[in-house]
């Protein structure tokens, strides 16, 4: 079998005295998209953080393509490069234009050119429907147009992995169709993604894999259909029953 994208092998993270994850297991194939779900404080968000090397882990191994990306002496700028990261709100910066939202990482990371690298921006925000707000400030913009430039801004790295973290929970209902729209079509070109959500719906219809945290470890995983449909262990039943 070939080696995955991503790869967790018995991750553990605390906080003080508060295990967070306790053990996590996961493998992400290239091309696939990966939901996780599971309540509030079931380490959805530190798990995706763990990978994108913003905690520390403190034991097991997180691969990157067969190398060890949580090895203390791994380059971190290096792995975020290859690591998008989009969170529930709050993503641009509010002094630059949406613009130079996109371009600030490809000019001072890449060391792009300007003319490149906005090149290479204004096709991501047209591709986003954003074409006409390049030079507003992110406050101008919609939450759902501003979760959209946060995507295009993770993108414009080229990263091999996408995170998102609830994406849309900040948003008003009307604007979270646009995206998730946004996610369904970066899934279609192939994009690798892992994606807390409480979007039940959302992610029966794009996730390959799903996996339900509770209290820091992955309690069930499998298709959609077999952990929408057909949930095994009682605690993933008991959540769904809430959820949905
Ligand atoms: P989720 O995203 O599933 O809601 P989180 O990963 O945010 O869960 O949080 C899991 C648990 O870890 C919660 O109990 C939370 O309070 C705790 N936690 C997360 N980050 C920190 C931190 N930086 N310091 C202390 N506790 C934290
Ligand atoms: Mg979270």
């Amino acid at each position: 079998m070939s080696e995955p994208l991503l790869r967790l092998e018995q991750v553990r993270k605390s906080f003080g005295a508060t295990q967070v994850l306790r053990g996590i297991d996961l493998e992400v194939p290239a091309h696939s998209v990966t939901a996780l779900i599971g309540a509030s404080g079931s380490g959805k968000s530190t798990l995706l953080r763990c990978v994108n090397l913003l905690e520390v882990v403190d034991d097991g191994v997180v691969w990157l393509e067969g190398s060890d990306i949580s090895d203390p002496r791994v380059d971190v700028d290096s792995v975020r490069q290859q690591i998008g990261i989009v969170f529930q709100a709050y993503n641009l910066f509010p002094h630059l234009s949406v613009l130079d939202n996109v371009t600030l990482a490809p000019r001072k990371v890449r060391r792009n050119g300007r003319a490149e690298a906005e090149t290479e921006a204004r096709r991501l925000l047209e591709r986003f429907g954003l074409a006409d707000k390049a030079k507003d400030y992110p406050d101008r913009l919609s939450g759902g147009q501003q979760q959209r430039a946060a995507i295009a801004r993770a993108l414009a790295m080229r990263p091999k992995l996408l995170l998102l973290d609830e994406v849309t929970s900040a948003l008003d209902p009307e604007l979270v169709g646009e995206v998730l729209d946004v996610v369904r079509e970066l899934k279609d070109e192939g994009m690798t993604m892992v994606l807390a959500t409480h979007e039940m719906s959302f992610a029966r219809q794009v996730a390959d894999q799903v996996c339900f945290l509770e209290s820091g470890v992955v309690a069930e995983r499998g298709t959609a259909a077999d952990v929408f449909e057909r949930a095994a262990d009682p605690r993933t039943q008991r959540f769904l029953r809430r959820v949905t």
